[in-house]
């Protein structure tokens, strides 16, 4: 019978199906000493991908704990309660079950206090388990490393890549924010479970992983331009779980009853713990989260459009059409030779007071970017790398075939599909890279000139 679970003592990760091998990964030489000079760490002990994988739950449990059920939280929300938190109540009797309200539930102070009501009813609660989808997990993970408990995951959507993370994704006090985490030890991922997610979600979990592509190409060019450390290993773990995806989306749309459907869904859910696990290894969202991330940051911190009703996901593969745009128009020019490297005239401060300033959140932002990225970067070598820029950026598909792809998948492209204006779109760039300290080529093209275009 071949393995289908992922088990860091065996220091052999397989992704292994019923039909058949569809990928083998060995990474037992990314755990520890790596070529890129760092020792790698990966938390998660266990992780299975199966159908009715839930109901070994109680099992694969007493491998990591041998406390009383009733030292068990388990977090949920309305919806997932009715999709697996039901069954996990019934496989950990006695267990303190906490339901958040789904609707308006968000990874935030509001969310996380909500829950730590929930686990004041269990003082003595030593573990925590999430059963959900992205939110769900941040606000636990988040949780359990506060408290200093241990921490399983049970998604019940292939809706994101951060199951495995080790920081939380939150907006606190209205800033996006990368909080402490903890990674899960044990993930419970139910095929029968997460493939009957509404498909929106999937989709969602499809646009986060296309999203690599630019994430890639942001931190490969900034080690290009800074020295920033980069794991060529750890890319190539996440150009995989790309790949995988990119193969299994027209699966992804057939029918549930069909056997090529469902493990279309594991192929998918294993690419999303991959780009975790890839995380888990440099210790933070680098490999995962660049342009388009911040694009999605930015219109979730609403300092320039309203609430929106969007997954994670769906803000990321927006972002990533913008990002892609935007990138392959700068190509273009550089080899055009009507690209130039201008001095950097500083932080936008002026903009940035008058949009963060609105919400009070102006002292965040100039927090967020102290030291500036841009003050590392020396614009005479970056003059000289232009070309070597536009080689890193020729590897990226172009606008039609990534549309096609998201097409293919149900995912959405363009603003207007998420209620937001198309006159927002230069703002959107311009405020982005703000948001998170971290040196993306969108931030770096601050610095460009590029003949007969007026403005920035
Ligand atoms: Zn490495
Ligand atoms: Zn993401």
């Amino acid at each position: 019978m071949i393995p289908n679970i992922i088990k860091t003592e065996m220091l052999l990760y397989q992704l292994g199906f019923k039909g058949g091998f569809v990928v083998q990964i060995d990474v037992s030489n990314f755990h520890g000493a790596c070529s890129c000079g760092r020792s790698h760490e990966i938390f998660v002990k266990e992780i299975l991908v199966e159908e009715n994988a839930l109901k070994k739950l109680p099992e694969k449990l007493s491998r990591i704990y041998t406390g009383a059920y009733a030292d068990i939280s388990v977090i949920c929300d309305t919806n997932t309660y009715q999709a697996a938190g039901e069954a996990v109540e019934k496989l950990l009797p006695g267990c303190n079950m906490i339901i958040l309200p789904a609707k308006d539930l968000h990874a935030d102070n509001h969310g996380v206090a909500l829950a730590e009501k929930g686990l004041k009813i269990s003082p003595n609660t030593k573990l925590i388990i999430a059963v959900g989808s992205g939110t769900v997990h941040d606000i636990s993970r988040y949780l359990s490393k506060n408290y200093g408990l241990n921490f399983v995951s049970v998604p019940t959507a292939a809706s994101v890549d951060g199951f495995v993370s080790t920081v939380s994704a939150m907006t606190w006090n209205g800033l996006k924010k990368t909080m402490p985490g903890v990674s899960p030890e044990l993930v419970i991922a139910d095929t029968n479970i997460f493939s009957k997610a509404p498909y929106r979600l999937t989709a969602s979990g499809i646009s986060d992983l296309l999203g690599k592509y630019t994430a890639l190409t942001d931190w490969e060019i900034s080690h290009m331009v800074t020295g920033e450390y980069i794991c060529h290993r750890v890319c190539e773990l996440e150009m995989t779980a790309l790949k995988e995806v990119c193969s299994c989306i027209e699966d992804l749309r057939g029918s549930l009853e069909e056997e090529k459907t469902l493990k279309a869904y594991e192929r998918l859910m294993y690419a999303l713990l991959l780009s975790g696990i890839a995380m888990q290894m440099i210790g933070n969202s680098r490999p995962a989260s660049g342009a388009e991330h911040h694009i999605s940051h930015l219109w979730e911190m609403e300092v320039i459009n309203g609430p929106l009703d969007a997954y994670h996901g769906e803000k990321v593969s927006i972002g990533l059409m913008i990002v892609v745009h935007t990138y392959h128009k700068i190509k273009n020019a550089i080899k055009n030779g009507i690209c130039k490297v201008i001095p950097y005239k500083g932080m936008e401060f002026e903009v940035l007071q008058e949009t963060f300033g609105k919400k009070e959140l102006y002292e965040g932002i100039l927090e967020e970017n102290t030291p500036d990225p841009l003050a590392l970067v020396d614009s005479d070598k970056l003059n000289s790398q232009l070309p070597s820029i536009a080689g890193v950026l020729d590897k990226l598909p172009s606008e039609s075939e990534l549309l096609k792809l998201l097409s293919a998948a149900g995912c959405k492209k363009e603003m207007k599909e998420i209620s937001l204006e198309e006159k927002l779109l230069p703002i959107t760039i311009r405020l982005a890279p703000y948001v998170r300290n971290r040196l993306t080529f969108l931030r770096l093209s601050k610095l460009f000139k590029i003949k007969n275009e007026t403005g920035d």
